[in-house]
């Protein structure tokens, strides 16, 4: 079977650890989020790439969720002691490497999804993991600071700020110039489904559908596209999705997203069961939905949801 995932960084990366154990012999293309990436002491960093890469290639920190497990802190402090920041990004010294790698290769003129294969030579996840696009797209977030109207970029909201003020709008910038990956478009046309896992429907998958070509491709395959709530008992099971959510209108509950996404795209959509009250105005939307429990609390837990999900795109298909 041969699985296309739309990955943004924890979520997907955790949910993808499940679609491998349900389905082991499974050929499975992972779709990255970019827009996240940023520049950094001269480095290029891809959070959600490396989360996906760490994560299925056992290299994450298990209790943070991104970043390198024994991860120690010394280049970053140094750093510091030179002035030089920004200083709310965590970037440790096993990480660097990472970074130095993407950054060298990049500078020797390799497209990002060849220098992320090469990175993936090494970590093997298990899966193919393909940047959206190879072109730059920055996600930023328009702000009000101080009583001033200004857009920083999606790290400094999430990371710096923590999401504590209104965020008015979100804009994938250079996403509408952007190409898809060379195997983006051909491993969704080749696709037997195509899985939302419970990543941010907004920065994560959201800004995946913004490149061209990728949300029409999906909607095009004639295959079951399925997805699974990111919002359990309307809030985001970690992190600040709801902050993003408002910034696009739509509410935190698991019924908006699946709306958001809307039926042209969605064929079937799995929400938690606190929330079993939201199907059948889901189901009314156009889209098939079933209540399962959806907390990644173990492996055990995680290869269900995935069981699941592709249960109910054969229950779409048929
Ligand atoms: P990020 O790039 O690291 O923010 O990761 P993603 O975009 O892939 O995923 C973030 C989303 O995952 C958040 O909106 C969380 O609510 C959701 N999430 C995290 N853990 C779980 C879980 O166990 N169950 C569900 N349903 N959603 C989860
Ligand atoms: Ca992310």
């Amino acid at each position: 079977m041969r699985i296309v995932v739309l990955a943004g960084g924890i979520g997907g990366a955790r949910f993808l650890r499940g679609v491998k154990a349900a389905v082991p012999d499974a050929e499975i293309t992972v779709i990255g989020n970019t827009g996240d990436d940023i520049h950094l002491f001269g480095l290029k960093v891809c959070p959600d790439l490396d989360t996906v890469m760490y994560t299925l290639g056992g290299g994450i920190d298990e209790d943070k969720g991104w970043g390198r497990t024994g991860e120690t802190f010394r280049v970053k402090e140094e750093l510091a002691a030179y002035g030089v920041g920004p200083e709310w990004f965590g970037l440790g010294d096993r990480d660097f490497a990472t970074h130095i790698v993407r950054t060298q290769m990049l500078g020797a003129g390799y497209p990002l999804s060849a220098v992320t294969e090469a990175l993936c030579d090494r970590w093997r996840p298990g899966v193919r993991l393909i940047p959206m696009t190879d072109d730059r797209v920055e996600t930023h977030v328009a702000i009000e600071e101080d009583g001033e109207q200004r857009a920083v970029h999606f790290q400094e909201y999430w990371v710096r700020l923590r999401a504590s003020v209104p965020a008015h709008a979100v804009v994938p910038v250079g996403a509408d110039q952007a190409k898809p990956a060379p195997g983006v478009l051909e491993a969704i046309a080749d696709a037997d489904v195509v899985l939302f896992p419970p990543s941010n429907p907004v920065v994560s998958i959201g800004t995946i559908l913004a490149v061209p070509g990728i949300r029409e491709a999906i909607a095009d395959a004639g295959v079951p596209v399925v997805g699974l709530s990111p919002i359990v008992g309307d809030a985001p099971v970690r992190g600040m999705a709801d902050k993003v959510l408002a910034a696009v209108g739509v509410e935190a509950t698991a019924a908006a997203v699946a709306q958001h996404y809307g039926s042209g795209l969605l064929d079937g959509w799995l929400v938690d069961t606190v929330d079993a009250g939201s199907v059948a105005g889901v189901e009314a939307a156009g889209i098939r939905c079933r209540a399962v429990p959806l907390m990644m609390t173990d492996a055990d837990a995680t290869a269900a949801m995935a069981r699941e999900a592709l249960a109910l795109a054969e229950e779409v298909r048929a």
